[in-house]
């Protein structure tokens, strides 16, 4: 390694959410910090989240909305820095923000209103931002780590050396590659002796590659309040119909819970009893076909689609025709769909990565890893995945703040 090497105090791979975040606040307790990131621009995860709208916090921080081995780990730094320490920043930066249901903040403007933000407060603490900078090599001897970068623009390629005793590993994790996403990290975990956790895709839509495709496609835009269960986890919100299969929120959720060769379950209507509701309506209204009965409940498209399904040779019998036993088995079929997803769309789509580096290795308090000083990591490359929400967000705000506040 090269022994002029230019020396920072704290040195950050990534400058997405957590790496810009995590530069701010040590750069505010006046450490020297240098952000290197690999792609052109900052924080291309947060300029396309929220439909470019940002969710960038929710109201009801919880350690409940995080999944990881260790349900504990994610306590100490969503504590040390709250979804209101944020909305006060994004408040003193004048940006406009709304809250929309289940406690989610988005930007009224643009998500660009956030990347703004950060780059601002990198400046006001004259943080040094690296772009086009891709590490190839990290080294630590003597207590420093010590990276091989290279830094390609359009007119020319160089090699930069830098040296520190931090290091913060920010570069995020696998989902959407587009958008910078990539396994570095997991490299850099793997090259100090530390566990990476099973990893798989997820707020992310299923894909069917059975008749149920054919469904989904005829039914693509059409969405409709249900309520999906996956191992006995339970959401309820917006499913939406795609020309691949299904997405919506509540899709996006439970996908989180999700393994290969698991069913879901589908409540078409939540709230009421279908085999009860009908067979009340077949009392006071038994001219009905069950299709207009439906109709009333959930999208035509969808009730025509069911009705191809469940009901083709009752399709014409008015209601009061069909025996008690008929309407309490399809009443409690639409209220328990049963469906096995073939996949989910992958890591092209997923809002994240499920999985990464293994908890047991890092200190829940800081973000150092326990076994090797200085080296830190933060955000989506740990084993911390939030609900969809503005969760994921919050976990890169907090534990960029824990670690910042360490170096
Ligand atoms: C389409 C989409 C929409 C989303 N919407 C929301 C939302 O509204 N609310 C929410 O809470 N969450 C949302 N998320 C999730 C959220 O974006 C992530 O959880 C969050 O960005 C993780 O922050 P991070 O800093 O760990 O990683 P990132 O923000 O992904 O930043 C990692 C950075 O590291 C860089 N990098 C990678 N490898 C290297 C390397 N070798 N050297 C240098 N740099 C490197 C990448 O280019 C990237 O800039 C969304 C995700 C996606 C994909």
């Amino acid at each position: 390694m090269n022994s002029n090497a230019q020396s920072y105090d704290a040195i950050i791979l990534g400058g997405g959410a957590g790496g810009l975040f995590c530069a701010i606040t040590a750069a505010k307790r006046g450490k020297k910090v240098l952000v290197l990131e690999k792609s052109n621009k900052l924080g291309k995860k947060i300029l396309m989240s929220g439909g470019g709208r940002c969710n960038f916090t929710n109201q009801f921080i919880n350690p409940h909305n995080f999944l990881s081995q260790n349900s504990h780990f994610c306590k100490s730094a969503l504590s040390q820095y709250s979804a209101q320490d944020f909305i006060s920043m994004v408040e003193a930066h004048n940006i406009e923000y709304e809250e929309r249901k289940h406690g989610q903040l988005f930007c009224i403007n643009s998500a660009k209103d956030i990347v703004e933000m950060l780059v601002t407060e990198c400046e006001k603490y004259n943080v040094t931002i690296i772009t086009n900078a891709t590490t190839s090599i990290v080294e630590y001897s003597d207590k420093k780590y010590l990276l091989e970068t290279i830094i390609e623009t359009k007119k020319n390629t160089t090699n930069l050396y830098t040296q520190s005793n931090k290091l913060i590993i920010a570069t995020g994790a696998l989902s959407v590659p587009t958008l910078g996403g990539s396994g570095y990290g997991y490299d850099i975990a793997k090259q100090f002796q530390l566990e990476v956790t099973n990893l798989q895709a997820g707020l992310v839509p299923f894909i069917f590659t059975d008749q149920i495709k054919n469904i989904c496609e005829n039914l693509s835009g059409v969405s409709h309040n249900v309520e999906v269960t996956c191992n006995e986890t339970t959401f309820s919100e917006d499913i939406l119909f795609t020309h691949r299969g299904l997405s919506g929120p509540v899709i996006l959720q439970i996908s989180n819970y999700w393994y290969l060769g698991d069913s879901i379950s589908i409540n078409l209507m939540p709230s009421v009893s279908l085999s009860n509701h009908i067979k009340d309506i077949k009392k006071t209204s038994p001219k009905l076909l069950l299709k207009s009965i439906l109709s009333n409940m959930m999208p035509k498209a969808l009730v025509a689609e069911l009705e191809n399904l469940f009901w083709m040779e009752l399709a014409n019998k008015p209601i009061g025709e069909w025996s008690n036993i008929q309407i309490e088995e399809l009443g409690n079929t639409l209220n328990n769909w049963i469906l096995k997803p073939s996949s989910t769309e992958g890591y092209r789509t997923a809002e994240v990565t499920m999985g990464g580096v293994n908890t047991d290795y890092i200190s829940s308090k800081s973000m150092e890893v326990k076994n090797q000083q200085g080296l830190y990591f933060i955000g989506e490359v740990l084993d911390v995945t939030g609900h969809l929400g503005g969760f994921n967000f919050q976990w890169a705000w907090a534990s960029a703040y824990a670690a910042g506040n360490d170096l």
